[in-house]
């Protein structure tokens, strides 16, 4: 039987938590209203990041492309109306363009996001628009925060307001399925290659995954879970990690918590 796509975010509930899981996408349980506070605070943290990218890419030259004089050929053509006022033109030219583009990488810098042309973006005020990204084939459906074209090959990016980040090197589960998800819809859906992703956490602490054979099997596993779990109406917690119990916005609709 055919099934909805699943998204990858909804990977990611499964992924952190198969009882949650179950009950927001099978039974439709509300989350708490802390749950929805806190991830009100993340979507604008999001919209503050975008808005910060936007403030640098909508700068002129905001590509990252270093300026140059060849930038301005037609001050060459004033010759003739005053060479100081040409000149002087031209020099306050150059000394804004180099301006913008030190204060576009500033901007980019903060966020934690590498060198390369971002192409496409879902961060809200950005210049690029961000399709849904679908695979029958896979099953699977998502929208990247980020995707950079660099020396290495597309990159997609995903931005975490995290109080606690990961040991250092390290990305949370949820997170990892969530942008393994993204790496394969951009390999079928754009026909390049993926060589890895990234996870920014607190718009600073960049966490590198790799697009590993294992990561691939670790994702196809993953979704196959999901739709056996959608064919069978029921899915059990996956974890022993009461903090996850603790802090749950379906907590007190389900049975298997860890008290
Ligand atoms: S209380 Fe624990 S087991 Fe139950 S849904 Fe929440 S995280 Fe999962």
């Amino acid at each position: 039987m055919k099934q909805k796509l699943i998204r990858a975010t909804e990977l990611a509930e499964f992924v952190y938590c198969s009882k949650a899981w179950h009950l927001k996408y099978l039974d439709g349980a509300e989350v708490s209203h802390v749950a929805r506070e806190l991830q009100a605070e993340a979507n604008t943290w999001h919209i503050e990041q975008g808005r910060s990218l936007a403030r640098g890419d909508q700068l002129p030259l905001g590509s990252f492309r270093r300026p140059d004089v060849g930038d301005y050929p037609h001050c060459l053509l004033l010759v003739g109306m005053g060479e100081m006022t040409v000149l002087l033109m031209a020099a306050t030219a150059m000394v804004l363009a180099l301006l913008f583009f030190w204060l576009s990488a500033r901007s980019r810098r903060k966020t934690g996001i590498p060198a390369g042309e971002v192409f496409y973006q879902d961060l809200v005020g950005q210049p690029f628009t961000a399709r849904n990204l679908r695979s029958l084939k896979l099953g699977i459906s998502g929208k990247p925060d980020c995707l950079i074209r660099t020396a290495d090959g597309i990159v997609p990016v995903e931005l975490k307001k995290s109080k606690r980040p990961p040991a250092r090197g390290e990305v949370y589960p949820n997170h990892m399925i969530q942008n393994l998800a993204y790496c394969a819809l951009v390999e079928e859906q754009l026909g390049e290659q993926v060589p890895y992703d990234l996870v920014i956490y607190a718009g600073q602490q960049v966490r590198r995954v790799e697009f590993t054979d294992s990561n691939r099997k670790w994702l196809m596993d993953t979704i196959a879970a999901v739709q056996a779990a959608r064919l069978r109406k029921q899915a059990n917690r996956n974890h022993n990690q009461r903090g996850r119990c603790s802090g749950c916005g379906v907590g007190d609709k389900c049975d298997q918590a860890l008290g």
